[in-house]
């Protein structure tokens, strides 16, 4: 039988709990709650985690282990960051600023600049990619909205500054990150990306093939035809020539 409000009282317990668990170690754990564990990151020489579900080993310094209690998994996401396809980052960046993620960004913390050549002509890529993380709502509709693949989302959290400004001003060359290391942080995200690429890579492929077997086939019915007008004028010519 349930007590009417008696969730009311479990959840201040699990508060009341957390809360003097943050002070010290509780129960079965060795360690106080986890509030207590970010006391390694102030210190330089401290790693800072590389993916989600890696976290410094407070028994083993220099160590990771995936912790027993965090929400922190290969779905989350904190900021966004650019991909590019390998080897020199800015021969293979997917952005061609395009400007559509800096258009639809709610809070507008994304600034882009194209780039263009000596001549003025555009090059497709982004001269200036800014994003002010210190205004992203990690929302994720640039990721949305990207018609190329180009940004998606870090699972980095640990991005604080004591520089408000530039401290949280994220430009291109911060961004840049490669393939190989958005499948270290989302595998199961990246790989569904890059099976998507290729399938639109194939589809499109496919229409090309078809659009010139297409323009091929209507070259050589017209061909055909201008030849038998040909030869059906000079049937005319002959017999106009006979009579
Ligand atoms: S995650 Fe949202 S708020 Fe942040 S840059 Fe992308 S669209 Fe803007
Ligand atoms: S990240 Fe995507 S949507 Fe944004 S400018 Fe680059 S290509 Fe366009």
């Amino acid at each position: 039988m349930s007590i009417l409000g008696a969730g009311i009282f479990k959840g201040m317990a699990v508060t009341l709990k957390n809360f003097l668990g943050s002070y010290r170690s509780l129960g079965r754990s060795k360690h106080p709650l986890v509030t207590n564990q970010y006391s390694w990151k102030p210190n330089p020489d401290s790693p800072l985690p590389a993916r989600a579900n890696e976290y410094p080993d407070p028994d083993q310094p220099g160590d990771f282990k995936k912790p027993e209690n965090t929400t922190v998994t290969n779905f989350s996401r904190n900021f966004p960051i650019l991909l590019h396809d390998g080897g020199e980052p800015m021969d293979t960046i997917r952005c061609v600023a395009c400007l559509i993620c800096e258009r639809e960004c709610p809070p507008q913390c994304i600034y882009i600049e194209k780039d263009y050549d000596e001549n003025g002509k555009y090059i497709k890529r982004p001269a200036v990619f800014d994003i002010d993380i210190s205004v992203c709502m990690s929302c994720q509709i640039c990721v949305e909205v990207c018609p190329f693949d180009a940004i998606v989302m870090d699972s980095q959290f640990e991005l604080s500054s004591p520089d408000r400004f530039d401290g949280l001003l994220l430009r291109r060359d911060d961004l840049l990150k490669s393939n190989k290391y958005y499948h270290d942080i989302h595998p199961e995200e990246a790989k569904a990306r890059d099976q998507k690429m290729a399938d639109e890579k194939a589809a499109k492929e496919a229409k090309k093939k078809a659009a010139a077997e297409a323009a091929k086939k209507k070259a050589e019915e017209k061909a055909k035809a201008e030849v038998e007008a040909r030869a059906q004028e000079e049937v005319e010519d002959k017999t106009e020539d006979a009579e």
